[in-house]
């Protein structure tokens, strides 16, 4: 890695400009001219940029352009920073809102999706425009913070809503915000008696690590719990910068989470993925998801198969550290939410044994209990442990609380046929067929 100094473009920057995270937030790279002077850029990548900011923008900190390997187009932290020609193109399955979070949006900014938590976007702007960005619908069209009212909004939302115990902070990228912004938002969060655990997911640990401070940490640190959640996608991205970033997070006591992004070209290697992992624990960060690339416009070229998210599993469980195994996820087209998969380890299940396989291909007999299931039930049908009857089930939870027989789209042209026998609306009918 280079040192900084020695980068023609930050010649006579002072240790303090460097370091003061206002100084790289006000020296973004936005243009062709200004990277080259940072990396060697061909003429076709040149023409590529080009292509691609009539539809998106670039900035990139000082910092992470400090980071990139000056000869070589295919660095991994170029290609998460330096748009490409492929970016102003859209496939047939791509769209805007894959994950249609619009669509679970009450109030604007707000998406209330699962049962008990919420996500709430407080900025649409980044310190740097990560290329594969999946909420590039809003992210980075401005540099634009969510006007008051519509934080107003968001917090009167969660104040009337009393299932709301856990509210993830996002955009963008919280951390582009004052401290006392920030502060401001933590705290009417935390104000509000019914939600429990604050969340803030940031990029800012890995691309503008000036940002996090011994201050923005001890003001967080009044609110907790907090947690954060971070995004790096490779092991290059773990500097003295970014683990000093994190270290002051943990030491403040903010437990630390990541996400990262499975990338084409990037990190779809399972070595690349297991030195990160690995990487990750040594400062103090829990691997959480490895996301399968969303279906958003312009990011064909960095999607992967599942099949070889799959196989980066297969390496992780059992090769190391437990601690280091993130749960892969899909966010599934059209707000089905997070669907976690796994490679296969039940091989076989018969009345009372189970047949599994381990990492080595081990293949074992669990032999399970004689019991009766149901003898957690009180004469009244309740649970003895919890006292309640597992009644309110969503779901496929449902059908295993015997709630329901089934979940049944709804529309089918089957349905209509069978309207008389299965009237509409019963119970359990959770899907609209477009
Ligand atoms: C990812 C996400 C969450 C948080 O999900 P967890 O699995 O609890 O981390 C909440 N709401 C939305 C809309 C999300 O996309
Ligand atoms: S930090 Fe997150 S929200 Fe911002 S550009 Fe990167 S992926 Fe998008």
């Amino acid at each position: 890695m280079r040192n900084w100094r020695e980068i023609p473009l930050f010649e006579g920057v002072t240790d303090s400009e460097w370091n003061d995270w206002h100084w790289q937030w006000k020296n973004r790279i936005e243009d062709v001219e200004t990277l080259s002077k940072v990396v060697e850029l061909s003429d076709e990548a040149k023409r590529g940029i080009q292509e691609a900011l009539t539809r998106v923008r670039m900035a990139i900190t000082p910092y992470y352009a400090s980071l990139m390997d000056p000869h070589d187009e295919s660095c991994p932290v170029r290609l998460q920073a330096i748009p490409r020609g492929q970016e102003a193109r859209q496939m047939p399955w791509e769209s805007v809102d894959p994950l249609d979070e619009e669509a679970d949006s009450p109030v604007p900014g707000l998406t209330h999706r699962y049962p008990d938590r919420v996500l709430f976007l407080v900025t649409e702007q980044c310190s740097m425009y990560c290329r594969h960005c999946t909420r590039r619908r809003v992210v980075g069209v401005t540099d634009r913070v969510a006007p008051p009212e519509r934080i107003e909004q968001g917090l009167q939302y969660i104040r009337e809503h009393k299932e709301i115990r856990d509210v993830l902070i996002s955009g963008g990228d919280p951390f582009t915000l004052s401290d006392d912004k920030v502060e401001f938002i933590v705290r009417k969060i935390r104000e509000i008696p019914h939600v429990e655990i604050i969340r803030i997911g940031t990029r800012t640990p890995v691309v503008m690590p000036q940002r996090i401070t011994e201050k923005l940490a001890r003001m967080l640190a009044k609110y907790h719990p907090v947690y954060i959640n971070t995004h790096f996608n490779h092991p290059k991205e773990i500097t003295p910068e970014s683990s000093r970033a994190c270290a002051i997070l943990a030491d403040a006591g903010i437990p630390l989470g990541n996400q990262s992004v499975l990338l084409r070209g990037v990190n779809n290697c399972p070595f690349v993925m297991r030195e990160l992992v690995q990487g990750l624990l040594r400062i103090r960060v829990k691997p959480y998801y490895i996301y399968q690339c969303d279906l958003t416009w312009g990011l064909e070229h960095f999607r992967t198969t599942i099949g070889e998210g799959l196989e980066i599993m297969e390496y992780l469980r059992g090769h190391t550290t437990g601690l280091a195994v993130p749960t892969y996820v899909v966010d599934a087209p059209g707000g089905g939410g997070k669907i976690p998969l796994s490679p296969q380890y039940i091989l076989a299940m018969g009345k009372n044994t189970v047949v599994v396989r381990n990492y080595e291909g081990v293949i074992s007999g669990y032999r399970e209990p004689e019991y009766d299931p149901s003898e957690n039930l009180d004469a009244g049908g309740k649970c003895r442990l919890c006292r309640s009857d597992h009644r309110d089930a969503l779901g496929v939870a449902g059908l295993l609380a015997g709630e329901k027989v089934s979940l049944v789209p709804q529309g089918t042209k089957r349905l209509e046929r069978r309207k008389d026998h299965h009237p509409s609306g019963e119970a359990g009918c959770v899907f609209t067929q477009e």
